[in-house]
Parts: structure tokens; sequence; C-alpha cells
């Protein structure tokens, strides 16, 4: 999973048909409140752009992914990036706010083909995100998975172990991975 918020956030609506105000609308995106932090990251690499729109988006910035698809981050109250600036995945760019048509603090994040049209695509798709009214946690983490964080976070490898087999499985370090994958395989026994 990847979200604009690290640490603890809420889904307050998901993606799809909707009734706002007494009237049904198709909402493109999903509706994400930061719990521990209002820093809203960029969930991409790419170009931004910081934009204001009264009576929708408020302050919002619209990314540019490689292959042209487009990330909206919405109701910011704070942009911490310039106009046309190149952010990295992770980067701050603003602050979670109530700005444009809102009912309340939230980031509204959406995704859209390439092109210029306002047709969306699936954002739970691509952040992994579930598209369930719910609270989650995003922690950013390098590129082993849950299973090795969890070795860590028991104390049965050490970060340097770690490093040192993935770059045994790049096949620069063949010796300390065995030692860690002998510990994998113990572990896994302790647990099955
Ligand atoms: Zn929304």
């Amino acid at each position: 999973m990847i979200s604009p918020f690290y640490g603890r956030f809420k889904l307050t609506s998901p993606r799809g048909y909707r009734v706002l105000n007494g009237y049904e609308e198709y909402h493109k995106g999903i509706d994400l409140v930061g719990i521990d932090s209002n820093e809203v990251r960029a969930i991409a690499d790419g170009p931004v752009y910081t934009l204001y729109e009264e009576n929708g988006f408020g302050y919002y910035i619209r990314q540019y992914l490689a292959d042209g698809r487009r990330i909206y981050y919405a109701h910011l109250s704070t942009f911490k990036v310039q106009n046309g600036e190149k952010v990295k995945k992770g980067d701050i760019l603003g602050i979670m706010g109530a700005s444009g048509k809102v009912t309340g603090t939230h980031t509204h994040l959406e995704l859209r083909p390439e092109g210029y049209g306002n047709e969306s695509i699936d954002i739970c798709d691509f952040t992994g995100i579930p598209n369930i009214t719910g609270e989650y946690e995003y922690s950013q983490c390098r590129s082993y998975d849950n299973t090795v964080e969890m070795l860590i976070d028991d104390g049965i490898i050490t970060e340097e172990n770690i490093i040192n087999w993935e770059l045994m499985l790049s096949g620069q370090a063949p010796l300390k991975a065995e030692y860690v994958r002998t510990l994998f395989e113990r572990y896994h026994k302790k647990i099955s």
C-alpha cells in the first residue's frame, strides 16, 4: 500500500456513487483524513502543479506520472512545493485542509488517465488502499516485505543482515545472506 499520509489515516468516502446534499454523484477519488500527520505526501515521482478551483478542488495539486496519468491531491490548506517542481514519492506536497467545496477537512485523492479529460481511473488499484471506509496505517518501508519487517521487529534478524540479504538477491553478497536465510527458515518453523 502507498498513501499520501504516513502513519494512521482514515478513508472517509470511497470511490463510487454516493449521495451528497440530496444529490447522487459519482465520487471519482477517495477521501482520506490523516490521523498521525496532516502532511500530504507524493505517492509517486513526477512534476507537480499548484492550482486553485474555488467551487471544487480548492487548493490542489496535479501531478504527472511518466506515462502521462495524472494524480490529484485536493482541498489542501497550504502548498509545500513550487509550481512545476519535480518531486519524489514521499516528498511533502502540502497540508491537508478544507479549501474548495468540502464538508470537512480531508484530502481527496484521484487518478486520471493521460490527456485532458476529467474521467477517473481507480486510485485504489494504484495505491493498494482498500476502497472501503475505515482506518488504515502506512509506514514507508524499504523493498522487503512485511514478513521481513516482522522479523526485524522481533529482533530475529538485523537491519545489517537484511541489507546483505538484498545484496545477495542482486548477486553481490553470497555469504551473510545464508545466515539470514537460515534464521528466516527457523523463524517460519517457529510460527508454523
Ligand atoms: Zn472526494
